[in-house]
Order: structure tokens, then sequence, then C-alpha cells
């Protein structure tokens, strides 16, 4: 006689969490008139001549597979624009792969370099994939705190602290989701010297690159000898205001890059077509829209951050990205108890910064990536919610 299991789902699978950022998706969902600061993508539609170029491939014909690491024409792009913007080196042949957004970057690279039991370091408040990627890859994902009193950077002292034999990687973000901090050079080359010590990977993820304010940007594998130990993530889903189009590169070694692009080709065997396409267009002439969303995105930050810390909710100044992290320990509530009321009462909906990490608590995320009309509205809203907790 055949015994029904208690459940077909792996024990890896039902002991991973949700991710704590669709819970208020979900509620906010059913309610009206809600403004939602939670989404972490921009609001400009993809510039039209990007569009175009896709509707262009589509007229052609373009609509088989390309080769498994992306249109050679769009890989050489990206390595000019690699070389242009962030002053390092790839081999367009062997050192680029177009993937399925930068999601599928993190994931390959999490799969090509861990073993079971191998521990990748990851800095939190960090996005929400890199714990269940490391742990779905069969690694052992090591947290750290970065810290509201450091500028949410990371101090060398606190990677050693948890360093053991088994650490082969570190992953690293700037500017970062969900605090917009934007690591200085002289951070890099801190994160670099430790990295040299113990023969580390570094996976950086350089997503919002493109969307630095104040500082001049630095990727880390611009940093000395760095680009032979870095695996480096970044795609078209933010600068280039095409999150639906599923589009993200990831540059690295090319002993790395081969081994990578075998798990990619048989995971997902190549990005698509006409997203292709359009991503070459976004990189030979999108220039102008791209400067135009970061004026946008710094005017409206400054804006938020201000608005905040004059409402007590101590703000720290991001570098980079489209989210202010501001504190809500003042108002006594836990981050999860602020967003919930603060959605129930005033219909604003934020994420809680625990769901990014341990010292994301006493946080939440508020998304600026929404017109300045939206913004002055959720400001009013969240100011009198704050007043009414003062009563
Ligand atoms: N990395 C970070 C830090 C992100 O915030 C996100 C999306 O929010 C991603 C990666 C995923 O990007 P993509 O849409 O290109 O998969």
């Amino acid at each position: 006689m055949i015994t029904s299991r208690k459940s077909y789902v792996s024990k890896m699978v039902s002991e991973l969490k949700p991710s704590g950022i669709r819970k208020f998706f979900d509620l906010a969902a059913g309610m009206e008139g809600v403004i939602s600061l939670g989404v972490g993508e921009p609001d400009f539609v993809t510039p039209w001549h990007v569009r175009e170029e896709a509707i262009r491939s589509l007229e052609q014909g373009f609509t088989a597979y390309t080769p498994n690491a992306g249109l050679l024409e769009l890989r050489q792009e990206i390595a000019q624009y690699m070389y242009n913007e962030f002053d390092v080196t790839y081999d367009p042949e062997h050192e680029v792969i177009v993937t399925v957004g930068a999601s599928s970057a993190i994931d390959i690279a999490m799969r090509t370099i861990l073993d079971p039991g191998d521990e990748v370091i990851v800095v939190e408040p960090c996005f929400v994939s890199y714990v269940p990627t490391v742990e779905l890859a069969g690694g052992t994902a090591v947290t750290v705190q970065a810290l509201q009193e450091n500028d949410f950077k990371i101090l060398p002292e606190q990677l050693e602290a948890v360093t053991t034999e088994r650490t082969k990687a570190i992953m690293i973000c700037s500017p970062n989701n969900p605090t917009g901090t934007m690591l200085s050079k002289a951070d890099l080359e801190g994160i670099a010297t430790y990295a040299i010590k113990h023969d580390l990977l570094v996976i950086s993820d350089e997503i919002y690159a493109e969307l630095a304010y104040d500082e001049n940007y630095t990727s880390f594998a611009a940093i000395n000898d760095m680009r032979e130990r870095t695996i480096l993530i970044n795609g078209f889903s933010k600068g280039f205001a095409m999150t639906g189009w599923r589009l993200g590169f990831v540059c690295a070694p090319q002993e790395i890059s081969e081994a990578m692009l075998k798990v990619f080709q048989y995971q997902l065997m190549c990005a698509s077509t006409m997203a292709q396409y359009a991503a070459i267009e976004a990189l030979r002439n999108g220039r102008p829209e791209v400067d135009m969303m970061v004026k946008s995105y710094r005017r409206r930050r400054n804006f938020i951050v201000e608005s905040f810390n004059e409402m007590g909710l101590s703000c720290h100044n991001p570098g980079g990205a489209f989210y202010a992290f501001p504190s809500i320990k003042s108002t006594g509530l836990s981050s999860q108890e602020f967003a919930e009321q603060l959605l129930q009462q005033e219909k604003v909906a934020v994420v809680p910064g625990d769901v990014f990490g341990e010292s994301g608590e006493g946080h939440i995320r508020c998304s600026y990536a929404s017109s300045l009309e939206n913004l002055q509205e959720a400001v009013t809203r969240i100011k009198r919610f704050v007043e009414s907790l003062e009563k």
C-alpha cells in the first residue's frame, strides 16, 4: 500500500519565508485610495525609441533564441558601457552574460560558486533575495548588520568577526536597496583589503549604479586588483526604467563567466530576444533620458529626506537608488506596527525595514520613484499619522 506523503514540497523550500514586501502589496491591493511608496521600480515608462527597437526586431522576425550569453552586439555594447562609465574592461565574448534581470545573475552566481556548506557573508539590510538565493544554492548565508550610526556601511572588523574557513564570498550592494547608502572608493578599498586577506570572491550588485547622486560612483571591479575576484551584477531595470523587460547582465573573469554560462544555459537558455534589441538601443542612445530621470529622482530625494527630518523621523541622506530609509524609533512602534497602522489609518503603503534584515528594524523603506504630487500627499499623511501617535 502507498502511504501518502505529508507534502511534495522540499524541506528547503517549505522553510523559505515569503518576501515581506509582498505581504504589504497584498494588503494595499485590497484598499482604495492608497498611495504606495512600496514599489521598488521606476515610475518612468521605458523611452519610446527603446521600445521602438523591440517592435522593429519583431517586425523583422527576430523571434528565435539568441546565443546563451546574449547577442554579441549587445555584449559588445555592455563591455563598452562598462569601460566608458566604470573604467573596467571585460571581454564581450568570454566575460559578459546577458541575464533575465539582475535576479537571475545573482542566482547563477551563487549556484556557480557554492558547494554545500560554503558560506557567503551577506551585508544587511539588503535586497530580499540574497539570503534565499544563497540557501537555494546549497550555501549558508552569514548575515552581518550595517548600522545607521555608521551610515549603513559595514566596518572591516564586523566582517572579520564572522569570517570562517568556509567563507567563500561576500555580497555587497551599492547604492543599496533599501538604505540608499553608496559606498565610497575608500569604503570599497577597505572591503578589497579584507577580500584579499581571506582570498574571497566579492559579488557586487551594482544595479543602482546609474542612480548615484552626489559623489563619483566607483564600481567594485575598478578597485585595484579586484576585477579578478569580482562577480559584477548590473542591468537595465532601474537606471534605464526597464523592469518589465527582465534584462540584466553579469561580468566576471573568464573562468567564472564560462562556469556561470553552463548554469544559465540549463536554467534559462537565454534572455528575451526583443528585450536584447531594445537594450542595445538603450545603451547607444539612452543617455539623455537616464540623466533626466536621475535629475528627477534627486529632486524627489531632497524633498522626501527633508520632509522626514522635519517631522522628526531621522533620515540619512541616501547617496543613490530611489529609497529613503527613515528611522521610526522615536514613535515607539516596531517597523511592522508602523507600516500596518500607517496603511490602515492614512492609506500610505511603505515597507517595514525589518524585512531587509535585523538592522532594518526601527526603519521603514519609502520608494520615492513616485510623482512629486504623490510624494507631497504621502508626506502630509505620514506627518498626520506621526502627530496622532504623539497625542
Ligand atoms: N538587486 C537589487 C539590489 C534590487 O533592488 C533588485 C530589484 O529590486 C534586483 C537586484 C533585481 O533586479 P531585476 O529586476 O533586474 O531582476
